[in-house]
């Protein structure tokens, strides 16, 4: 009961609500949403995406690829991509009046939906007493006591301006605590584009093709090993081999870079005891799945709890942030408690606190993680079950609001799986969905996202229009 109260009375707050019933319950094959503030004219005539493509074609002699991070230029799906206006719930809006279920939520952190009323009030009364003091706020605290109360490894925590700088610190701070400078990192997880993590990463490298990044030197990458994920004798072979050399184990516990990809038990628990064993630090990176999975993360997920962690996405609630936490002991080497050194101007800014507190406290409600586990469930096994009838090979999964799905037979443990994958079929179904109003992440490496935002009727015009798509690809 709680779950419904939750998803209903969060979805009726949002202004575009009546309208995006009235659309996605007046027909499957009514393909777009109806405009939220726009002419008639304009709501009737075809899809196009004309200033989309005239945005982009200005944006690639300003910015390389036309972008600021290169999946967004839909270089694995085809076409050009879609520049986007605004966005309010479940949905997103272009520039050409075309308006979208959102899938993508900025990559994770429209947790609670886009543009949520009380966080855009909350954050204008913020702005009000200014935007960066680069001097301790009362914000800062507030934020810290509910990520320590939440998630259980963390004991204290460092705030920072991005997931890339939460890892590159995390990774210092382990090397600096061990005294070891070797890691392991499995092949398709993605953790930021800090040169030690930019080998086997998963995510853009992937979808581009690039097997590394040029401009990394070798001595940046010489202390990362690698190792599939879900392959507990590779780790042990690692360790044999580095005897004494290896500091720490980083992961994303669930993976979302590969695609969506879960540990299996035995893969999680035997890094939990190894690590132990070995005089090794535990680190999961839960930029992801962290306040995604559960309110305290796959660490509460699963029930493991790792020495240090990462954070991001939404514990900014959609402006720019990170943090890293974990072991007080581990954490008071940070400077100035402590020598190893980590700085950031912007870090802790009143405006990316505010947002993640109300963020926060919303999800801290009850039902809500039952919520998003109802409707994702729902539309991952909507969607699979399209891709049965339609009699395509594939498999996927999902995990509260996080979900994937591959357009092979499966079953995916690691990125070799991930890769057996279809992807022209992928590049397809993207833009099949897009076109009849459903904005999927363009990368078949991606994992999906849900939102307390996303209605019943969101999650079944997209299984209808999925079903519609698969049978015509
Ligand atoms: N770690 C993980 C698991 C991520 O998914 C990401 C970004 N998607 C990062 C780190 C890097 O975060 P950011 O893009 O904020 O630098």
């Amino acid at each position: 009961m709680a779950a419904t109260l939750t998803g209903s009375g969060i979805a009726l707050g949002f202004s575009c609500s009546p309208k995006f019933s009235k659309r996605a319950s007046s027909s499957s094959s009514n393909r777009r949403c109806v405009k939220m503030s726009v002419s008639v004219e304009e709501k009737t005539k075809n899809f196009t995406l004309q200033k989309s493509e005239e945005a982009f074609n200005a944006a690639k002699n300003l910015m390389p690829g036309g972008v600021n991070s290169p999946v967004r230029a839909f270089k694995s799906v085809g076409g050009q991509p879609v520049v986007m206006d605004s966005a309010k719930g479940s949905w997103i809006r272009d520039i050409d009046g075309n308006e979208y279920i959102d899938y993508v939520g900025s990559w994770g952190p429209a947790i609670i939906g886009h543009a949520d009323d009380e966080v855009l009030a909350a954050l204008a009364e913020t702005m009000k007493k200014g935007t960066s003091f680069g001097a301790p706020c009362l914000l800062e605290n507030v934020l810290a006591e509910m990520v320590i109360s939440a998630v259980p490894s963390i004991e204290m925590v460092r705030v920072v301006n991005s997931g890339t700088e939460a890892c590159m610190g995390v990774l210092r701070l382990a090397r600096a605590f061990t005294g070891k400078e070797k890691f392991i990192k499995f092949e398709g997880c993605y953790h930021g584009h800090a040169n030690s993590f930019l080998v086997k990463a998963g995510s853009g490298v992937a979808t581009l093709g690039l097997p590394d990044s040029p401009g990394v030197p070798k001595s940046a990458t010489s202390d990362t090993l690698t190792a599939p994920y879900n392959d507990i004798a590779a780790v042990e072979k690692l360790f044999e081999a580095n005897k004494g050399e290896i500091g720490a184990i980083i992961l994303e516990p669930v993976v979302g870079n590969s695609g969506f990809i879960t540990p299996k038990p035995e893969f999680i628990n035997g890094l939990r005891q190894i690590s132990k064993d070995n005089g090794a630090l535990l680190i999961f990176d839960e930029v992801m799945t962290g306040f995604r999975l559960a309110y305290g993360g796959a660490q509460e997920y699963f029930g493991i709890t790792p020495d240090l962690t990462t954070l991001g996405k939404i514990i900014g609630g959609g402006l720019p942030v990170g943090a890293y936490g974990g072991r007080r002991d581990i954490m008071e080497m940070v400077a100035p408690a402590g020598p190893m050194y980590q700085a950031g101007t912007l870090s802790g800014n009143p405006l990316a606190m505010t947002a993640g507190i109300h963020t926060l406290k919303r999800l801290s409600q009850p039902g809500t993680y039952e919520y998003l586990d109802k409707i994702t469930k729902e539309l991952t096994n909507g969607i699979l079950e399209a891709g049965k009838k339609t009699g395509h090979a594939m498999c996927g999964g999902y995990i509260s609001g996080m979900f994937g799905f591959f357009f092979t037979e499966g079953p995916v443990y690691d990125f070799s799986d991930a890769k057996k994958s279809d992807t022209e079929k992928f590049g397809k179904f993207f833009r099949g969905m897009l076109e009849e109003g459903v904005y999927l992440a363009p990368s078949q490496f991606e994992a999906g996202f849900t939102s307390l935002a996303h209605t019943a009727e969101d999650i079944q015009f997209t299984i209808a229009v999925a079903e519609k798509v698969l049978s015509r690809i």
